[in-house]
């Protein structure tokens, strides 16, 4: 029997998974950090959600052999810590793409048709009134830049070449073969940034990505564009948004995710109408909370007892940790 910690709610299918594979489920989701440190003492596996796993609740744990991240990003665990202790840290790498990228394309829709305005001018009793709405846009044959061509820029790709429009993309660390091969075409980020209608960003969160759109980006930008990021609140400068939002600089944006989490109610994004916002849920709906539940559920399963299963990708830090197959 695997003693498997659970911090954080996650969709019971996961948890039957456990169940069914000779492992017994701990829930530590409402623990203090102390009670945290006690019972992890003889913990195999974790699956976290958003909870922070620093080496100071790490140390703790004796016996732990694999980390479950219930998503992709690992910002929260101490990546560093479990390499140097052989520690594996797996994600749902093939979960999340789908619930994300249609989540960016119902911001780029909303926010391109003006839905936000409509809606209230009929609310309000003005149906006739309706050529008062300023001009407002298609998806059709536009130009649409993702910046960071990974799982969840790939996924969206497809969904953007589904309304005819040309998709560009900036990921200077991937061959631009991939590009190629998902009917794509790869453009420098200065260049894409002048000539996108829209403009999306899906990339970690690290030294080089943070505040890579501010004032100076939105300047190039065509004042029709429409900008989203359900990445890393950081990587596109709120600050600057504020300021382009303000200015026209640009059309409009969409945000999953905020420099600070939760955002502060005086937050001044909320006082524009040119924005439309969410609470870091692009990747909650039924459909990837199971998807993801069962993903980092099989991840430990494979992992402590069948690795010919184990899907050899989610495992971010295999190298690391000298994992073989
Ligand atoms: P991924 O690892 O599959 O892809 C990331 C891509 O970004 C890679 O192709 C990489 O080459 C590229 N990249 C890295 N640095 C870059 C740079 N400076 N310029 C351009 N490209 C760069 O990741 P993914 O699964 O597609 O996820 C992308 C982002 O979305 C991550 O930050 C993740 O945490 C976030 N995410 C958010 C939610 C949410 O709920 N809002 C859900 C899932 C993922």
């Amino acid at each position: 029997m695997k003693n498997v910690a659970i911090i954080g709610e996650i969709h019971s299918d996961g948890i039957d998974i456990l169940n069914n594979n000779h492992c017994k489920v701990i829930d530590l989701s409402n623990a203090s950090e102390e009670k945290l440190k006690e019972i992890l003492k003889n913990i195999d596996a974790i699956v976290v959600r958003t909870a922070n796993l620093n080496a100071d609740i790490l140390k703790e744990c004796l016996s732990l052999k694999i980390v479950a991240r219930h998503g992709v990003g690992y910002d929260n665990v101490d990546i560093n810590f479990l390499n140097n202790n052989g520690i594996a840290l797996a994600i749902t790498g093939t979960a999340n793409a789908v619930s994300v990228s249609e989540h960016v394309i119902t911001m780029f829709l909303y926010l391109c048709k003006l839905i936000n305005k409509s809606d209230l001018l009929v609310k309000k009793g003005n149906f006739i009134e309706k050529k008062s709405l300023p001009d407002f846009f298609e998806m059709f044959k536009k130009n649409i830049l993702i910046i960071g061509f990974g799982r969840i820029g790939k996924a969206l790709a497809k969904r953007c070449l589904g309304f005819d429009s040309k998709v560009y993309v900036y990921d200077p660390y991937i061959n631009t073969s991939i590009i190629k091969e998902n009917k794509c075409e790869s453009i420098d980020l200065t260049e894409g940034l002048r000539i996108a209608d829209f403009i999306t960003v899906h990339m970690p969160l690290n030294k080089e990505t943070k505040n890579m759109i501010g004032k100076d980006q939105f300047s190039l930008m065509k004042k029709t564009c429409i900008v989203v990021n359900a990445a890393r609140g950081g990587i596109i400068n709120e600050k600057d948004l504020v300021w382009a939002l303000t200015n026209k600089e640009i059309f409009g944006a969409g945000l999953d995710v905020y420099e600070k989490e939760p955002p502060d109610s005086s937050n001044p994004l909320f006082g524009l109408d040119n924005i439309v916002l969410s609470p870091h849920n692009s990747a909650l709906t039924l459909e990837c909370r199971k998807r993801m539940s069962v993903e980092s559920c099989e991840n430990i399963v494979y992992y402590l007892n069948n690795k010919s299963k184990l899907n050899i990708n989610n495992i971010v830090n295999g190298k690391n940790i000298n994992l073989e197959v």
